[in-house]
């Protein structure tokens, strides 16, 4: 079975969030997957990533593999595509001038994202005709590759001999690409001419996506039931309902080679759930870097991540101060909204004796505080699936979350971390208090810690749901 695998970034190629440990991961795992448990055949997962100015590969790896031109606007735009292998995995990285004249992954002007995106779309299914191999499932992932699904659903690429089908795993419903009118029509697309979305998402990348999907993958089973609803449905969720045959939330899972503390050469000290007491080693590698007291006993909390609305870091700030009577120590990695972070450096200005806010992307620093710190605070408005909660989970760092999404679906209250029901931050304070508490009985704290490191998040359970999703359609077809 052939499936061509889109994404906009994927580990350890390119990495902005989560999509990046995904599209990394999962095309390897449905590699792996016994034959038996994989649809009877084995899967012939291949990669395909825009060639990014910041994509981190050796060229002397790349091999010139197509070149051709994709039509824009009654204009040939030149295409190149060059192949690199991931343990045995083929990735095609596929340049031409609308990626290479972008300096980042997403820009800040969304229409240059669209434009890029589209091209990149457009030009991963022309390449599948040069390379002669004609992909049986076509699976996309958020709005930046939904293009591609569109193109094939309406049916105005020139098609491989094969009507292929096609998935969309939907990372966060949030981001819907914004109008595309100009860029559809530029590359050949017809507008939208049913009646079946809203009309404000007729010319949106990922409400097209969603309509041209054969299956529509939320990335947990929890996400797959709130975007039903209009609190989390962005204007879809009354055209999703007519597609819940479709949808199926799958539980992302982890690269637990690449995320192991037994084996992580970034932290200061490694460590399993026999070793816990080593934890203490990356504690005080942290508080030493950060300047901050070096204290076992003072709890560690640490946020990383986007600085983004969504994640309710003003949430997290607002409980803190509640807080500011009990002993704790605080440290955010992360970068983002400008305004957000302002809002970081401002905490830490506030109490500069506890707080730090490191405003930049470090993947080192993110290791050493999933390794040393105590609790990881995650009080994020919306979570689609979160990986950086079974991360830390997987490192001994107790979860203290919003009960939504997959934060819900992966931590459980009184076993494996701390969970609070109402996004606001009475609600997290109430939760905060729980787990210091706990964190006072240290034998009691180290039973989390083991229960939260015993967890199984590899990705073999769900890249089998994937495997049975594919199988399916293509015995419907
Ligand atoms: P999202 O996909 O919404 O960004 P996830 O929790 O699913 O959130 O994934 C975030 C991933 O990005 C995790 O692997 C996390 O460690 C990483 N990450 C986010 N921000 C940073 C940062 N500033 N420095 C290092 N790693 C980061």
């Amino acid at each position: 079975m052939k499936i061509l695998f889109l994404a906009a970034e994927a580990e350890p190629f390119v990495k902005i969030g989560g999509l990046a440990d995904v599209a990394g991961s999962l095309p390897l795992a449905l590699r792996a997957l016994p034959a038996q448990t994989a649809a009877g055949v084995p899967l012939d997962v291949r990669l395909v990533l825009p060639l990014h100015q910041s994509v981190r590969v050796d060229t002397a790896t790349l091999r010139l593999v197509a070149e051709f031109s994709v039509w824009r606007d009654g204009f040939s735009v030149p295409v190149k595509v060059f192949e690199t292998s991931l343990d045995g995995m083929p990735v095609y990285f596929i340049s031409g001038a609308p990626i290479s004249s972008t300096p980042t992954v997403y820009s800040p002007d969304p229409a240059q994202d669209r434009e890029k995106y589209a091209f990149f779309s457009i030009a991963a299914l022309e390449l599948t005709h040069h390379l002669g191999w004609e992909p049986d499932i076509i699976h996309a992932n958020d709005w930046h590759t939904s293009f591609a699904l569109y193109a094939v659903q309406s049916r105005q690429i020139v098609r491989p001999s094969q009507h292929p089908r096609t998935v969309l795993t939907v990372h966060n419903l949030a981001y819907l690409g914004g109008d595309s009118s100009d860029v559809l029509s530029a590359y050949g697309l017809m507008p939208f001419s049913d009646h079946s979305l809203p009309k404000w998402a007729q010319s949106q990348p990922l409400p097209l996506g969603l309509w041209s999907a054969n299956a529509i993958v939320p990335v947990s089973p929890t996400y797959a039931r709130e975007i039903l609803t209009p609190d989390f449905g962005c204007g879809l969720d009354l055209y999703l309902k007519t597609r819940v045959k479709s949808l199926t939330g799958i539980l992302n899972g982890l690269d637990v080679n690449f995320w192991d503390p037994a084996r992580d050469k970034t932290l200061a000290a490694c460590f399993d759930a026999g070793q816990l007491p080593a934890r203490l080693v990356n504690k005080t590698a942290l508080q030493k870097t950060l300047v901050l007291k070096q204290d076992g006993n003072v709890p560690l909390l640490v946020m990383v991540g986007r600085v983004d609305y969504q994640k309710g870091l003003d949430i997290a700030f607002e409980s803190l101060r509640r807080l500011v009577g009990q002993n704790w120590q605080f440290v955010i990695l992360g970068s983002g909204d400008p305004a957000l972070e302002e809002t970081a450096r401002s905490l830490q200005s506030e109490f500069p004796e506890r707080v730090r806010a490191v405003i930049r992307y470090d993947s080192d620093l993110s290791h050493l505080l999933y390794g040393g710190a105590d609790m990881f605070l995650m009080p994020s408005r919306y979570e689609p699936c979160g990986l950086a909660q079974m991360i830390a989970m997987r490192y001994g760092c107790v979860p203290v979350v919003h009960s939504t999404g997959g934060l819900k679906d992966t931590v459980q209250e009184g076993k494996t971390g701390f969970l609070f029901q109402d996004s606001d931050p009475v609600s997290m304070e109430a939760a905060l208090v729980r787990a210091l508490a706990l964190f006072a009985e240290p034998d009691q704290w180290q039973k989390f810690q083991r229960n939260d490191m015993q967890e199984d998040f590899s990705w073999p359970r769900s890249a089998g749901q994937y495997a049975s999703i594919y199988s399916s359609l293509l015995s419907e077809s």
